[in-house]
Formats: C-alpha cells, sequence, structure tokens
C-alpha cells in the first residue's frame, strides 16, 4: 500500500471550473486549523504538497491533487472560522455544497475532527448534510498525539455518540506521530478501487 505518486492537479473557485467527472476522488473537509493539510501530507508521505495556510480560513479554492496518477484527494476550505469575512463565508457554501452534491466520482468524504474537544456543531451539520445527500463520511479525530492514552478511547466514544456514527468506524489519528496513518489510508485506497 504505497502512495508512489502525488502531484497539484487544480485549484477550482467556481463550480464551472470542476475537473470532469473521470477518477474516483475522496475529499476532506474540517474546520481551519483542525490539521487537514497535515493528515494529507502525512497520508501522502510529502512535507508540503498542500501548503498550510498563514491564515486560518482563507483559503476559498477547492483544490485537486492527482494520487498514483489514479485517483484525486480533493480539499476542501475549512470552515467555521470566526474571523473569515462573511462574503468569504457566502461563498463557501456554495462552491463546497455544489460539488459535493450529486458528484458521481466522488467517494468519500473524511471529516476530520479535532480529537481534543467533541465535534462541533458545524462538524455535526456537515456530517448531517453528508447523511443526507448519501455521501459516505470517514471520521477522524485528529491530533490524538494531544490526548493521553486513558482518554482517547472516551474522545472516541463521545464523537460516536455525537456524530451518530458506530464507534469502532471512527478513526484515531497524528499527523505528528503517524498515529493512525496505515489504516486510514488503507480505508481510503479500498474505497477507490472498485
Ligand atoms: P489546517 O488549517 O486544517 O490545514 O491545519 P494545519 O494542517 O495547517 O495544522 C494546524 C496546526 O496544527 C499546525 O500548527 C500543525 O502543526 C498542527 N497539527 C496538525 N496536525 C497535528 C497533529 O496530528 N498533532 C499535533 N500535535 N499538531 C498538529
Amino acid at each position: 500500500l504505497k502512495i508512489t505518486h502525488a502531484e497539484f492537479y487544480k485549484s477550482v473557485y467556481s463550480l464551472d471550473q470542476l475537473p470532469e467527472e473521470k477518477l474516483p476522488e475522496i475529499a476532506f473537509a474540517g474546520r481551519s486549523n483542525v490539521g487537514k493539510s497535515s493528515l494529507i501530507n502525512c497520508l501522502v508521505q510529502r512535507k508540503k504538497l498542500v501548503h498550510t495556510s498563514s491564515t486560518p480560513g482563507k483559503t476559498r479554492s477547492i483544490n485537486f491533487y492527482l494520487i498514483n496518477r489514479s485517483f484525486y484527494f480533493v480539499d476542501l476550505p475549512g470552515y467555521g472560522y470566526a474571523k473569515v469575512s462573511k462574503s468569504i463565508q457566502a461563498r463557501w457554501r456554495p462552491l463546497v455544497e455544489g460539488y459535493l452534491k450529486d458528484r458521481a466520482t466522488l467517494r468519500a468524504v473524511v471529516l476530520i475532527i479535532d480529537s481534543r474537544h467533541p465535534p462541533t456543531a458545524s462538524d455535526i451539520q456537515l456530517k448531517d448534510w453528508l447523511q443526507f445527500h448519501r455521501i459516505n463520511t470517514i471520521p477522524v479525530l485528529t491530533k490524538i498525539d494531544k490526548v493521553r492514552k486513558s482518554d482517547r478511547q472516551r474522545h472516541r466514544e463521545e464523537a460516536s455518540r455525537l456524530l451518530g456514527i458506530p464507534v469502532d468506524e471512527i478513526f484515531l489519528f497524528s499527523s505528528t506521530e503517524k498515529i493512525g496513518r496505515e489504516e486510514l489510508l488503507k480505508q481510503i485506497v479500498s474505497l477507490t478501487e472498485h
């Protein structure tokens, strides 16, 4: 199970710029600063494939990365950052929802949540929206290295309860410690294969 090739493909600022529905896609969503860029970089084992934004919540494009020349990782702009202007927030919804809805090649959305805190209202709202649209959701609790080992299962159970997703379907992850990488990658790759 190896990522042998990963390259930036395209930034999309409006729905008419979306690439053709040709290859399987795995999208990544999460609140700004949750550790989304780090998680993608960790999966592909590249330090800076996805550039971490110095201004959280500023990115408003959907970024496509071509992986192993056979599927796309789709980095969605982070949501729920308080300081982001209303006009940027107003653009997030139509662009992101417009992409996610009826995307034939979309196999799953990896929903990234900060393991130190329970899922927020916006995390739960997005999960409900994805479920309503029958889009596969892979919940991942990241920065798990910051949670004491003895507390990890409790945080996982709390997330399970709030998201309404079985506890064994929730992944624990750390980009800095590479915890859970193989497991998550296996799940993702299996979804791109059939
Ligand atoms: P993004 O805005 O969601 O793309 O978040 P980033 O990937 O830029 O990460 C935000 C901050 O959290 C950065 O300072 C990262 O170094 C840190 N971070 C991300 N993932 C982890 C992790 O798994 N463990 C720890 N300890 N810090 C992390």
